[in-house]
């Protein structure tokens, strides 16, 4: 059955991928609503656009308005709350923007949410949904064992990970409150095709294509647990559909690895992948700067619930999501050519 997804921040790293899935794997209807930052890009829905069961609204979550009015025209069944600001660096140097829009946004999709579905007729109002995407980064940092699971303290210690913390317990809250049908999940870091070259991953593939230095915060040895963004896309997909309201979901990959692993794996790909003897080993150009400060030591998702409940698996190891992903940035440079000469060119954020 055709059901219509709103589906906020769509034009991001994650949404776009979730919107690329709904429409090609689904009969839903999509409208993505996006105030396109910087880390916007209407080239990530280039896949999509035409197809008639798509649409797109350049607007804020923060404007109530403009809010309001979109609800009224698209009548969603689900919601899905992407939009946000998502760079743990850049939430250092200016924590506004993450306290405006992940949790102001917040507040008012979920005012709104609730305006809309206390209206809806009651067969609609049962099968209404809204689905918050969070990150593992809510629960702090882990020491050598240990996972987090759907019951682990909420311990934030960024800027972007407190605002995150605080939009989770807005949207709990207005469960508990007023009743409305909310699901949430907490993912680990993502990997893939489309990601702002700001973040480790491409980052690494770009400068490493360049020649250029390989910078790896404080000794390499932070843990991160690393999911294929199109795993995360399908998990987000069957959490909307089948999730039960007021149920929290981690998801991840069980694939565990140290920045230094994560940055030496994608040096040997590109050694195999794009080899270059004027530049040479690409171990080479790695160099150890001064660490983000309060990084946060390891993160690892125990994922089970997600998998008893719902039957999600991910299907792409790490090895074969980053082999895949290297080529996917090897064979699409006009994609992140066009970022690098605009807004943003690879220098280092968030130093403290
Ligand atoms: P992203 O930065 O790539 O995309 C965010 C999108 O939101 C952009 O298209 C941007 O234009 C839009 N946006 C920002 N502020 C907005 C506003 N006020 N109104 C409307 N749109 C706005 O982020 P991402 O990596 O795709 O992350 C998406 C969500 O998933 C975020 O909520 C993030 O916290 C969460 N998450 C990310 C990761 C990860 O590894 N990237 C892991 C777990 C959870």
């Amino acid at each position: 059955m055709s059901r219509r997804y709103l589906v906020t921040g769509g034009a991001g790293f994650i949404g776009s991928a979730v919107v690329r899935h709904l429409i090609a794997q689904t009969p839903h209807r999509v409208l993505v609503v996006d105030k396109l930052t910087y880390a916007g890009n209407l080239d990530n829905l280039a896949p999509v656009d035409g197809d008639p069961r798509f649409s797109f609204l350049q607007a804020d979550i923060g404007d109530a308005e403009a809010m309001r009015r979109a609800f009224a025209a698209f009548r969603p069944d689900v919601v899905m709350n992407l939009a946000a600001e998502s760079h743990v660096d850049r939430s250092i140097d200016g924590p506004a923007a993450f306290i405006e829009t992940n949790i102001g946004g917040t507040f008012v999709l979920l005012q709104e949410s609730l305006r809309h579905w206390r209206a809806l007729p009651e067969a609609e109002r049962a099968g209404f949904r809204f689905h918050h995407v969070s990150t593992d980064e809510v629960f702090g940092s882990l020491g050598a064992q240990g996972l987090f699971t759907e019951s682990s303290p909420y311990q934030p210690t960024s800027p972007y990970s407190a605002s995150k913390a605080a939009s989770d317990h807005l949207v709990r809250a207005w469960h508990h409150t007023y009743g409305l049908p909310v699901l949430l999940s907490n993912c680990s870091n993502n990997y893939g095709p489309y990601h702002f070259p700001e973040k480790l991953i491409p980052l690494m593939i770009l400068n490493a294509l360049e020649g250029a230095p390989l910078p790896v915060y404080g000794d390499g040895a932070n843990v991160r647990d690393w999911l294929h963004v199109e795993d995360h896309a399908r998990a987000l997909a069957l959490i909307a559909e089948r999730g039960r309201p007021g149920e929290s979901y981690n998801v991840g990959g069980r694939a565990e690895r140290s920045n230094l692993e994560v940055v030496t794996a994608i040096c040997a790909l590109m050694d195999e992948l794009a080899p270059d003897p004027a530049i040479g080993p690409r171990t080479d150009l790695i160099r150890f700067v001064a660490d983000r400060p309060g990084h946060d030591r390891r993160y690892a998702i125990d994922a089970s619930h997600i998998e008893r409940e719902l039957g999600w698996r991910p299907q792409e190891s790490f090895e074969s999501g980053l082999r895949q992903t290297v080529a996917w940035y090897l064979a699409h440079r006009d994609w992140w050519q066009r970022i690098r000469s605009g807004v943003y060119r690879g220098e280092r954020l968030g130093a403290g």
